[in-house]
């Protein structure tokens, strides 16, 4: 793990994000929906930038939903659906965009927390995932049970590991045409102590031995994740005054070579209203995608249009830097 130089508060000021890049981010022909279907999620881990937990009941309405379906069926550049929350498995919109996307021969991401299945009601989910060959991307921020319980919640470990041993029984990790990653995040900063995000593949060896060893728990890639000041993970850092060091110590790490590869750059990430993002980074903070002319779009606003590519630029913050730094960070894993 890469450690970093201690940084005491009062923090540096931080760079704009904009000023840092060497040219406007812009933004490409879109491959990837990633569609947050809403906040009902039946945990209420620390970390969560979506703040979802078992009381949030906003989720995708009827209407956008067929908005949604149009879109899939309608333009092929579309490769990908990604389907996010919350528990997406949860919220009003999963089954159908699942279907409407596999039939049009789009590769299908379900980023699921796995206890999922154990919810009354939601016992055929790895049945089903199998099913539609979905892929699944499945939180476990450590590969041991004390750290993941401390971040997501008494018995969350076990559960998750039960659940992995359900989609291997279906052949997830095996098959390939049936794909199992697992996401890491590292836990919330507590102090000015900070780390980067450990190397992903030596990560990943350590994940699939001990798994494998100590469970018969197999999975295709570990995926790492850095924790971006926002939501939940922006609360806890202020209440330690730990923010802004936080940001100084992203941006000490900048890595232009990352930049070629942000997610943002190709994908529109859709919240349960039929708002667009850039990213699912800029939905949680309320930051839209906007067209050339500064207006905001919707997904009502691209079937009028008739086009996926109405943005030139991407809207960026500071907490932007937690994707470029180091090996840069994506919903995909690092980036570099
Ligand atoms: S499982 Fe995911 S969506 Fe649910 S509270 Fe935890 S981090 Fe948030
Ligand atoms: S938060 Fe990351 S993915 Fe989102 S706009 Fe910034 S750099 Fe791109």
């Amino acid at each position: 793990m890469v450690k970093a130089h201690s940084l005491s508060a009062p923090a540096a000021q931080i760079t704009p994000f904009c000023k840092k890049l060497e040219a406007p981010l812009s933004k490409r022909s879109i491959r990837v929906l990633q569609i947050n279907l809403g906040r009902r999620c039946n945990l209420s881990c620390s970390h969560c930038h979506v703040e979802a937990g078992p009381h949030r009941s906003e989720e995708l309405s009827v209407k956008v939903c067929d908005q949604l379906i149009q879109l899939i069926q309608r333009f092929p550049q579309i490769e990908t659906i990604d389907l996010t929350g919350g528990a997406p498995e949860m919220n009003y919109g999963f089954r159908p965009l699942v279907e409407a996307a596999s039939a049009a021969g789009k590769t299908v991401i379900v980023r699921s927390n796995l206890t999922v299945f154990f919810e009354p009601g939601y016992e055929d989910l790895p049945a089903y995932f199998a099913q539609y060959g979905l892929r699944v991307v499945a939180s476990l921020p450590c590969y041991l049970a004390e750290n993941v319980d401390k971040m997501r919640g008494q018995g969350v470990f076990d559960a998750s590991v039960r659940a992995l041993q359900q989609l291997n029984t279906l052949g997830y990790g095996r098959d390939p045409a049936l794909s199992l990653d697992l996401v890491y995040n590292p836990p919330v900063p507590t102090s000015t102590d900070f780390s980067l995000t450990p190397d992903q593949q030596q990560l990943q060896q350590s994940y699939k031995a001990f798994l494998q060893e100590h469970f018969g728990v197999v999975f295709n890639q570990l995926l790492t994740i850095t924790n971006l000041p926002i939501g939940r993970t922006k609360f806890h850092l202020q209440h330690r005054q730990l923010h802004r060091p936080y940001l100084a110590f992203l941006e000490q790490n900048y890595n232009p070579g990352t930049v070629e590869y942000l997610m943002c750059r190709d994908e529109l990430s859709i919240d349960y209203l039929g708002n667009i993002y850039d990213c699912d980074f800029n939905q949680m903070e309320g930051l839209p995608a906007r067209s050339p002319e500064g207006e905001p779009i919707t997904v009502a606003k691209l079937l009028a249009a008739n086009r996926l590519d109405l943005i030139d630029q991407v809207q960026t913050a500071a907490y932007c830097y937690g994707c470029t730094a180091g090996s840069g960070s994506s919903c995909g894993g690092s980036l570099t």
